[in-house]
């Protein structure tokens, strides 16, 4: 494995392997803002599995942030990171420098409409311009055929797909299931953040999920109904602040008011001063159908 923090320090390197690669050799990015975890690991795997060369790049990037959020604050380790990355087989870390990525304020914006308007694109205005133009640099800079998110972040995961299709980056991108902590819990960088009573209560919104699952499975097809559901564990967990819960169709990310196609429950919820997402897709059962036999009629 080797750590690069340059961008032509990498592109040389990632050059020179494809010199030394057959053919059809196939790069794969993981792109991460640091701190791994299991989440990030399940991502590695998934490129380690499908990808002759896979490269992490570990950034917290500046421009994803707002002016109140937690940007400074926001956990690093790079040394764990890289004892992380070395031990499931990574190639080659990226690690740059703020400096490197935007050595000038970019005037470029790369905004997909629509679909970061809703979700945590109301409460983080400009929060997805900032991962977009970041992940177009990345892949621009790693010219990958391959590249992993998670389907924690589903509305990103949504951006990026959109974005590759649009602007035509020859790109497979790949989303790959959120890996959760027992109770429930997905994983992320931000979980830290939790006291102890806030962990425990952090359970509440897989549940909230579940919940809204269920309420599906029992024939509900109502989204206030649903989403009442959901609403009522969280607040019956203790204080929390619901940014929102909504039942979204998984491609546009538009509400839905009824439930009769899969949709995407989605959820951002303020513990403290932490603030956690989560999702799950939810598909309707279909309505039972008696089909009259012979005997039956
Ligand atoms: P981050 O470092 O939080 O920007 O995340 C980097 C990538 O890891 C993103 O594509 C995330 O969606 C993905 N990721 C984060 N947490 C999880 C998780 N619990 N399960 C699966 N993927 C995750």
């Amino acid at each position: 494995m080797i750590l690069l923090q340059t961008i032509p320090d990498l592109r040389r390197h990632l050059e020179e392997r494809r010199r030394q690669l057959p053919a059809g050799a196939v790069v794969g990015l993981v792109p991460t803002m640091g701190a791994l975890h299991a989440g990030h690991v399940s991502l590695i795997h998934a490129a380690r599995k499908d990808c002759d060369c896979v490269v992490v790049s570990i950034f917290v990037n500046p421009t994803q942030f707002g002016p109140a959020e937690d940007y400074h604050a926001y956990p690093r380790t790079p040394q764990a990171d890289c004892e992380v990355c070395e031990r499931n087989g990574v190639d080659v870390i990226f690690q740059p420098d703020p400096h490197e990525i935007y050595p000038v304020p970019p005037r470029t914006q790369v905004h997909v409409a629509g679909l970061t308007a809703g979700l945590c694109g109301r409460s983080r205005p400009g929060h997805f311009d900032g991962v977009c133009l970041v992940v177009c640099k990345l892949f621009n800079i790693v010219q990958p055929q391959r590249a992993y998110f998670g389907q924690k972040d589903a509305q990103q995961a949504t951006v990026i797909r959109r974005m590759a299709a649009d602007l035509d980056f020859p790109i497979d991108i790949v989303v790959c299931p959120t890996v959760r902590e027992p109770d429930g819990l997905a994983l992320s960088s931000r979980n830290a953040y939790l006291t102890a009573e806030q962990r425990r209560q952090a359970s509440a919104l897989y549940q909230a999920l579940q919940a809204m699952q269920q309420a599906v499975r029992e024939g509900l097809r109502r989204a206030p109904e649903i989403t009442a559901r959901g609403r009522a564990i969280i607040q019956a967990s203790g204080p929390a602040a619901i940014d929102y819960l909504e039942l979204v169709d998984p491609e546009s990310l538009e509400p839905v008011e009824s439930v009769d196609q899969p949709v995407l429950a989605a959820l951002a919820v303020r513990l403290g001063r932490c603030r956690l997402i989560d999702n799950m897709p939810i598909e309707p059962l279909p309505v039972p159908c008696w089909t009259a036999t012979p005997e039956t009629r």
